[in-house]
């Protein structure tokens, strides 16, 4: 038994130093592939439900390595925190989505929003309201059309510092939604006094809306509170038609996901609004 234990801990801790050889390879590649242009943004449409219009767009960060695979943001952003590279390539899709945004009102459609993905370990570099500044100013854009997404857990952890820091955003100009609604524990007060524009239902509870009139009971729940908090709601991962109409029926105003529009890289996104902009 004892010999086999050993075997097995042996086994474990060759597992592990593997993890950590992918892990630290991985960063090693991202590091580079940071330099050399691997990472790119793409953009999904946000919709209005009640008339299907176009109201915006989310920053969505891709890695494609050079020999083209694909890297999901799930598997290197949480290296990218991990290791504080976060930081610069936050900084990165800051700037690159204003610019986005920017061109966007130039070609004529002024009031399509552009909502960045902001991680907590950016958001809370003191540098940060500062990058933030100049990325606007720099790309011009209107601070009224960028929105920043900050999950539920981020934006309820820390008490009062993430109110002043909210506060802070929303005296510039920008939006603010809470990313990822429903996953975490908000407290009425805290959200209250956030003074957030959005609140953005997890695409788990979209999932929730099945067929024949099930589920969905947190999606109405959150819908519910948007209304009397006097938030507006935008439901993420909507597949199905169905999903969309069941929505809407519950008081949601916006929506995104792949029965609408799958991400897109620049280029066809700038197609895209231009066919399915009414302005
Ligand atoms: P998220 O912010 O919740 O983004 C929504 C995710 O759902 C995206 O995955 C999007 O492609 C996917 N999605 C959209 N519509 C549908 C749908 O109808 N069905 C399904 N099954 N999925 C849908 P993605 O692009 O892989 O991003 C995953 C996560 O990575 C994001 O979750 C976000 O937390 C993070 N992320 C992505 N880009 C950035 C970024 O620039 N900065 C930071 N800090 N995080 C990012
Ligand atoms: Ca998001
Ligand atoms: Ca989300
Ligand atoms: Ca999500």
């Amino acid at each position: 038994a004892k010999q086999a234990e050993r075997g097995s801990v042996a086994r474990y801790n060759r597992g592990v130093s593997e993890e950590i050889r992918g892990r630290v390879n991985l960063l090693h590649n991202l590091r580079g592939a940071f330099g050399a242009n691997e990472l790119f943004l793409v953009f999904q449409p946000q919709i209005e439900l009640a008339t299907g219009r176009c109201v915006g767009a989310e920053a969505l960060l891709r890695w494609r390595t050079g020999d083209g695979a694909m890297i999901p943001p799930d598997h290197f952003i949480p290296l990218a925190e991990r290791s504080g590279l976060i930081v610069a390539m936050g900084e990165w899709v800051l700037r690159r989505a204003c610019e986005e945004a920017a061109r966007m009102a130039q070609a004529g459609h002024g009031a399509v929003r552009m909502a960045i993905n902001v991680s907590v370990i950016q958001f809370r570099d003191p540098h940060f309201l500062g990058r933030l500044r100049a990325a606007i100013e720099d790309s011009g854009v209107a601070p009224g059309q960028i929105e920043l997404e900050i999950t539920e857990s981020v934006a309820m952890g820390e008490g009062d510092r993430m109110i002043e820091l909210f506060g802070r955003v929303k005296a510039m100009g920008l939006d603010i939604a809470i990313d990822d609604f429903g996953t975490g524990f908000s407290s009425l007060s805290h959200l209250q006094r956030m003074n957030v524009d959005r609140l953005k239902i997890d695409r788990a509870f979209i999932n929730d809306i099945g067929g024949a009139g099930k589920g969905g009971d947190i999606a109405g729940l959150v819908c519910g509170l948007g209304d009397r908090l006097g938030i507006e709601l935008i439901a993420e991962g909507i597949e199905q038609a169905e999903q969309a109409g069941r929505l809407q029926a519950m008081g949601c105003q916006l929506g995104q996901g792949y029965h609408f529009a799958r991400p897109m890289p620049a280029d066809d996104w700038r197609v895209w609004l231009a066919e399915h902009s009414s302005g």
